[in-house]
């Protein structure tokens, strides 16, 4: 009987994606839907889980804190979405309210 272990991280991943329709939630990017997050590798950088990229490397996906975390937010579903490389990257650490109107697109 295989033992399969999932991380917080993975865990919290794959319930946002699935809500979110693998859907990235800022400029609406389609994912490689991956139900069981099965064959998904996280990727860690200095202690931190940054995301996840596919064996294909094709999907690299993000919980992404909306409140980052840096700024009180919380593991809350509230505060995830699911969020492609490039949104995840450019949103870094504001707040929403920082952002210019259609920052996703510009
Ligand atoms: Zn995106």
């Amino acid at each position: 009987m295989s033992v399969h272990v999932m991380s917080p991280a993975k865990r919290r991943l794959i319930t946002t994606a699935a809500r979110d329709g693998w859907t990235c939630r800022y400029c609406g990017h389609a994912l490689v839907h991956a139900d069981t997050g099965e064959g998904l590798e996280e990727i860690h950088y200095q202690g931190r889980s940054l995301g996840f990229i596919a064996a294909d490397g094709y999907l690299f996906a993000y919980t992404d804190h909306v409140v980052p975390r840096s700024r009180g937010g919380t593991d809350h579903p509230d505060n995830l979405v699911l969020s492609c490389l490039w949104c995840n990257s450019r949103k870094g650490a504001r707040l929403l309210s920082e952002l210019p109107d259609q920052w996703w697109a510009a």
